[in-house]
């Protein structure tokens, strides 16, 4: 095992990190795979080995849809309340096991542990058990028909095996958004980490037999887009994916599923979301409120409040709050007495990023704070210093493009028109901010905008009650909510004679 940061890690965590290379979770057992190839995945503060893990081929997507075939009659047709028990008995566990799963997590995504520990896992269980709520209240209707003597209703029935395909930025938070509502419905699911964070979906597999899930219900492979992520959405066996990432693999996703077998898609994808901050807004609120929008997880939020619109009045007052505050912040690995931001997840991240900062500096952008250049003592891992831009024109690569890194674009708006043309004026529509005292001009623009969620005097509140998901080029589909659970099922209509 490679070198860990200084730090009291779980006894449970260091053992689990010596079980290298990880094997493929199939039929409720820890099976080789078939093309002999392991990859590594790292600590992104320092770029450490931390484990090897077994790239699942095509042979082992085939072998996890039987299995989750296999296994989805039985499944569907348990009594939904003892499905919802077996979610509520995971979340246990996981609670049980948060510490490690908290400890994995920040190794391995690079995020600070008080994040993982404080938010990362208790959201997960949180989401866990709402969903788990949701098994026995899954409920058709009758339907008052104009024939007589006719009973019609509906039913919610499962679509079949689900695969989940889903990025690094939370890991664990991601695989059970997706794993809460499928199987809640009654489906069965093959979950595929992200190859830069496959470790805590791996260490949720043995909780997932612990639970008493029945074998092939739950089915965790790890392996790159290519050819594991590929080889799922081409599948002819699989009825619905479930993705979370980019637009660009997202739209591949929908290419794939359209010439396999129609199957399903629900997809959450990037996004550049507006924050706006008006100039009777509580200022000292919206600073930090748009400092958190965009920096929290060091950027890599999809729902990032990247752009960030300042009325022109308090236009330089809001950008110098905001640029004390960037400069406050400590940059530092995870495990670090005092951090606020973590490393970019791998070197190729860093590298996109610090392209972003170098181009929108040469196309005319002007940097506030921040830009290239860290300690000496954070080389070797994936770091980047908190940046901020100043801008005028929107076409610019660095206000149009998802950058997914610690870099806020601050611009000036003079009225409501134009503040609205400019917020649309991008492909995505995920999210979106505004801060103003005045009710009116708050829900104006909270329905001008084109975004699926949007934060009025705050920003980034995510809830399992509340339905999430995009506009346009940000994917279509919602999770959490019930209109989750609604993309997991589908509705059958039963014709019933009673003459
Ligand atoms: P990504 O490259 O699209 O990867 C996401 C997942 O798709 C990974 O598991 C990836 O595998 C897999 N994948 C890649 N190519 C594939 C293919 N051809 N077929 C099937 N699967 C494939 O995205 P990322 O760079 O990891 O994540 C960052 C992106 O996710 C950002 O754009 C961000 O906005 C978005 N995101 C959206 C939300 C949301 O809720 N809307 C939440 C978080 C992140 P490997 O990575 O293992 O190769
Ligand atoms: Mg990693």
């Amino acid at each position: 095992m490679t070198s860990l940061p200084d730090y009291n890690f779980q006894p449970a965590t260091i053992k689990f990190l010596e079980q290298s290379p990880k094997k493929l979770f199939i039929n409720n057992e820890w099976v080789e795979g078939n093309s002999g190839e392991t990859f590594a995945t790292r600590n992104p503060a320092s770029g450490a080995v931390l484990a090897e893990v077994t790239l699942a081929n095509a042979a082992d997507v085939d072998a996890a849809v039987a299995a989750a075939q296999a296994a989805f009659p039985g499944w569907s047709q348990t009594i939904a309340a003892e499905r919802g028990e077996r979610l509520f008995k995971l979340a246990a566990l996981i609670d049980e096991h948060a510490d490690v799963l908290a400890e994995l997590e920040t190794l391995d995504n690079g995020k600070p542990i008080r994040v993982a520990r404080r938010g990362d896992l208790p959201y997960v269980t949180k989401h866990l058990r709402y969903q788990a709520g949701w098994a026995d209240k899954i409920e058709g209707s009758t339907v008052p028909v104009t024939f007589p003597d006719q009973l019609v209703y509906t039913r919610r029935e499962p679509l079949g095996v689900v695969g989940a395909i889903i990025p690094w930025n939370f890991p664990l938070l991601m695989a059970i958004w997706k794993l809460g509502p499928a199987l809640a419905a009654g489906n069965t699911l093959i979950l595929k980490p992200a190859e830069q964070t496959p470790l805590t979906a791996l260490y949720l597999a043995d909780l997932v037999r612990e639970a008493g899930f029945p074998p092939g219900v739950v089915n965790i492979l790890t392996g790159p887009g290519l050819p594991t992520g590929a080889a799922m959405a081409a599948h002819p066996h699989i009825a619905k994916i479930a993705f979370t990432g980019s637009t660009s693999t997202g739209a591949r996703i929908m290419e794939a599923a359209a010439k396999s077998n129609l199957k399903r898609v629900s997809l959450e994808l990037g996004g550049k979301s507006p924050n706006v901050v008006f100039a009777d807004a509580d200022l000292s609120a919206a600073i930090r409120g748009a400092q958190w929008a965009v920096f929290s997880t060091a950027g890599q939020e999809c729902v990032a409040g990247t752009r960030l619109f300042v009325e022109r009045k308090v236009f330089n007052e809001v950008l110098e709050g905001l640029t004390a505050n960037v400069e406050k912040m400590v940059v530092d690995h995870g495990f670090a007495e005092k951090v606020h931001v973590g490393p970019l997840i791998s070197a190729e991240q860093l590298e996109r990023v610090a392209g972003y900062i170098t181009e929108g500096q040469q196309a005319g952008a002007e940097i506030v704070t921040g830009g290239q250049g860290l300690s000496a003592e954070l080389k070797g891992g994936y770091f980047l210093k908190p940046t901020v831009f100043s801008y005028q024109d929107d076409s610019l690569r660095l206000v149009q493009e998802e950058i997914f890194g610690p870099v806020a674009a601050v611009t000036a708006f003079d009225d409501e028109d134009e503040l609205i043309a400019r917020s649309n004026a991008t492909q995505y529509g995920l999210a979106a901010g505004v801060w103003t005292r005045d009710v009116g001009k708050a829900h104006r623009y909270a329905h001008a905008v084109q975004a699926g969620t949007v934060w009025i005097n705050g920003y980034g509140m995510i809830d399992p009650a509340a339905p999430f998901g995009g506009y346009k080029m940000s994917g279509f589909g919602r999770e959490m909510g019930k209109e989750a659970i609604d993309l997991y099922t589908q509705v059958k209509t039963v014709w019933v004679s009673t003459q």
